[in-house]
């Protein structure tokens, strides 16, 4: 790709309506575009980012035998009533009327709907565990959206379903996507802690906040720091190792503001390792039993008796993920964005210096192209006439992780590459996509 074609429309200042780092490099860097309060366009480079978090939370809810279907944005409001939350739901609900009168809504999350598919469809225990989930837009009307993509109204989700004939099977497929999860925001390279958390509307008596660290976060939370620490890596998909796993992570008292409790936290937790900060809640899990089900009359058979199934949801903000990567990755000394190399919209950014119009530096930079298609190296070639600081300070934005800079010094094989916040080095086109390429394995 060349940057002259690409659709990456870069503001020169940010934009004074953004608060906070993310908001900001998303409009600066032409990743999305607000429509109206709320609600964004999402052009190439945040589509893109977008696209490669969504495949990783695909892949990883796949694993543990989920799958995958998609319903639709618009629903009935019928089935809210038979839950009882088409009133509870209050003003953050989209409603709408259809041309026949009827109440329609634009779904802020799905547990009725997929209910209703799965009381029609499942009529026996033998069927279960099922783990269904989509991703899909979602509409909530927020009071005050704000931040950009990370509090806006309509946001894009990746929300899953359990259903179990009783609690010790429902808490075996809670405890599967505990471990999805941990390692979805590992793939991601960051570090989210499960915490305690209150259910809030979906309602139940489980439930766990994966949270990021981040000055610039809207959760407050309260944490041992011995819980950063725990590692996650040899589970497996089996009943015991996995109520262990998370039996590992809730030795340390670790919640949010709503489960706060002062004593608590000052008796459970030395001094030395009571962490008080904020932070970005970027997935929640919940376990709530036959909330749904019983009001919706969602039962199977089991052993002639009609048993109502155990239910848990779980969610992931795949957009909002976007801009927490940027929170979590931005680095302010040195004003440089440097995206995970398993979401960046390219790999390498080539980057060549212009001089008066000779176009000879760019003639070079097309020559690497071939080696770097043939090892699946995406890249982005700079052939505008800019400046070469203007490119780097430009591409220190939008957080492509490695360049390669053809200068006027460059001769023979060598071409001087950069890892961002590295020193660069001389090296030639093999050694560079080995490089490029054993980054993707980490
Ligand atoms: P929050 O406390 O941030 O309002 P929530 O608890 O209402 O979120 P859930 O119902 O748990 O949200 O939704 C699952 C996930 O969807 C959240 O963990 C979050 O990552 C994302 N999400 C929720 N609301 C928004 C929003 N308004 N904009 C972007 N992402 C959101
Ligand atoms: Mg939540």
């Amino acid at each position: 790709m060349f940057f002259s074609k690409s659709f990456i429309p870069i503001l020169k200042n940010n934009p004074a309506e953004a608060k906070i780092k993310s908001h900001q490099l998303m409009l600066r860097t032409g990743m999305i575009k607000q429509s109206s309060a709320g609600i964004y366009s999402w052009l190439p480079l945040g589509f893109k980012v977008m696209k490669k978090i969504e495949k990783i939370v695909r892949e990883e809810q796949d694993k543990i035998g989920a799958q995958e279907i998609l319903m639709p944005t618009i629903q009935s409001a019928e089935i809210w009533r038979e839950s009882g939350r088409y009133k509870d739901y209050g003003e953050e609900m989209l409603r709408i009327k259809d041309r026949q009168s009827r109440d329609m809504l634009y779904g802020p999350t799905n547990e009725e709907l997929v209910t209703d598919i799965f009381r029609t469809s499942v009529k026996s225990y033998k069927s279960l565990p099922q783990l269904l989930y989509h991703i899909q837009w979602k509409f909530r009307d927020e009071l005050r959206p704000r931040f950009g993509i990370m509090r806006c109204r309509e946001f894009y989700m990746k929300d899953a379903y359990s259903f179990d004939i009783n609690d010790d099977e429902a808490l075996f497929s809670y405890n599967k996507f505990f471990l999805a999860y941990l390692k979805t925001f590992k793939r991601l390279n960051l570090s989210a802690i499960p915490m305690a958390a209150d259910t809030g509307p979906i309602g139940g008596n489980l439930s766990h906040e994966f949270i990021i660290l981040a000055d610039t976060g809207e959760s407050k939370i309260y944490t041992d720091k011995r819980i950063f620490d725990v590692k996650s890596d040899e589970t497996k998909l089996q009943k015991e190792s996995l109520k262990n796993l998370r039996g590992e992570f809730e030795k340390f008292y670790s919640v949010t503001d709503e489960k706060y409790n002062e004593k608590d936290f000052n008796d459970k937790v030395p001094e030395e390792f009571r962490l008080k900060t904020k932070g970005i809640e970027v997935g929640h899990i919940f376990y709530f039993g036959d909330k749904y089900s019983k009001p919706m009359n969602s039962s199977v058979d089991f052993q002639g008796k009609k048993e109502f199934v155990k239910m848990g949801s779980y969610g992931v903000g795949v957009s909002r993920l976007v801009g927490a990567i940027i929170e979590a990755k931005y680095d302010d000394k040195k004003e440089i964005m440097k995206w995970p190399m398993s979401v960046s919209p390219y790999d390498c950014a080539i980057i060549p210096l212009i001089n008066k119009g000779d176009k000879k530096n760019i003639d070079k930079a097309i020559n690497l192209t071939k080696k770097l298609k043939e090892h699946n190296v995406d890249y982005i070639i700079d052939d505008t006439e800019e400046s070469f600081s203007a490119k780097m300070k430009k591409f220190n934005l939008i957080g492509i992780p490695f360049q390669i800079i053809i200068g006027n010094k460059t001769e023979g094989d060598n071409f001087e590459f950069i890892n961002v916040g590295n020193d660069s080095k001389n090296l030639n086109i093999d050694e560079i996509v080995k490089i490029i390429n054993q980054s993707k394995k980490n």
